[in-house]
């Protein structure tokens, strides 16, 4: 990275890995200092600044299960842990905490996980995430899939990978074997910037296809990155016309350092509403957030919206969601309010500082 002119070898970064591929370094332009390929995997010293509130398992992920590698998020879904390699390691991961942790490797036990899953036959849908699934042989993951699609009570199983992004030589005919023979019914990727879509990538989206393999996306919303209705236009309209379905676009999670990152989700449903009548239905995604301490996600359309204050140079109060599961938990953020016993208030101001100017303008002018 310091060889590369990317950063100094001074520059105060977080204790975080850093990887990229030379795939992706061939697409960045280096004459671009707000290059959005950049952005994504070259180290930003503003990764220091945690703010009150962020958390690294922030969604509660590892709370409940099995096995070092099995957690139960939702009554009826789990995400199981394959891999803590990643051809690239993201600065806004939601999963930091485990990518290239090798501690998090040891004691890893894989039987009691797959034990876990036949004495919960209410769990019926498996993630089967990491890291990234594809760093592995196809043979080691073939022993993950075929374990979990032995169990009956296991009608999904989905897989998440960038390597389509970060490296799409990694895939492998093999591995679309393996995906296609052992009951995966989708492969979510994560596209956040139309740059990305290299001739590469299409080949790796090809080879997927070749095997009968469904595609969705799921985007991250970042600060500099995609957050203008332009470039998540033209993302989504991309990835539908190379055969991706664009399925959410995610608000940032409250992982720390990553508030320059975070939008406001005013703007978030600003530029979501500017994608509606202006693209293929088909191609527009859900806009999600991940509420903390496994709250769930919930869709910030208009029903989940209890309360909206609009005017958010007015010191507004941010927004609340009414939730798909009743949580009673204490979480540190500096508004919590009951609505009904299940709401959670998402506090803009603290949580996205720096995203308040830039979504007022945005609202100002009606569209970026
Ligand atoms: S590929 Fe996925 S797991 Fe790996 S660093 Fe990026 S977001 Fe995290």
């Amino acid at each position: 990275m310091v060889d590369a002119g990317f950063c100094s070898a001074n520059d105060p970064h977080p204790d975080s890995a850093v990887k990229l591929s030379d795939h992706l370094l061939s697409l960045i332009d280096r004459n671009n200092s707000a290059d959005p390929i950049a952005k994504q995997f070259v180290p930003d010293p503003r990764e220091l600044k945690i703010i009150k509130g962020e958390e690294w398992d922030s969604l509660g992920e590892e709370e409940k299960g099995a096995g070092n590698v099995l957690f139960q998020k939702y009554p009826n879904r789990c995400v199981l842990y394959v891999s803590t390699h990643c051809a690239a390691f993201c600065r806004f991961c939601t999963r930091k905490r485990r990518v290239e942790d090798e501690a998090k490797d040891a004691g890893n036990d894989y039987e009691a996980a797959f034990q876990y899953l036949r004495d919960h036959p209410e769990i019926d849908d498996v993630l089967v995430t990491g890291g990234d699934p594809l760093m592995l042989a196809p043979s080691k993951l073939e022993y993950s899939l075929k374990n979990v699609k032995s169990i009956p009570s296991v009608k999904c199983i989905r897989i998440g990978t960038r390597v389509p992004i970060s490296n799409p030589k990694q895939l492998t005919d093999e591995h679309c074997r393996v995906i296609a023979e052992n009951g995966v019914k989708f492969v979510n990727c994560q596209f956040n910037h139309p740059q990305e879509i290299s001739p590469q990538t299409v080949e790796a989206i090809d080879r997927f296809k070749r095997f009968g393999i469904s595609l969705n996306n799921q985007s991250v919303l970042l600060k500099g990155v995609n957050d203008s209705v332009e470039t998540m236009r033209a993302l989504c309209m991309t990835l539908y016309e190379v055969g991706v379905r664009p399925y959410y676009i995610y608000q940032c999670d409250l992982i720390p350092g990553l508030s320059h990152f975070r939008t406001t989700i005013t703007k978030g449903r600003f530029i979501h509403s500017r994608l509606r009548g202006f693209i293929s239905g088909v191609a527009i995604p859900f806009y999600i957030v991940d509420l903390p301490a496994g709250m769930g996600k919930v869709h910030c359309t208009r029903d989940n919206f209890v309360e909206f204050a609009p005017d958010i140079t007015n010191q507004g109060e941010g927004v609340a969601f009414d939730t798909s599961i009743n949580p009673t938990l204490e979480y540190p953020v500096r508004k919590f309010f009951n609505y009904q016993n299940k709401s959670f208030l998402y506090d803009e101001r603290e949580f996205c500082p720096n995203d308040i100017e830039d979504t007022a303008r945005m609202l100002y002018n009606g569209i970026s």
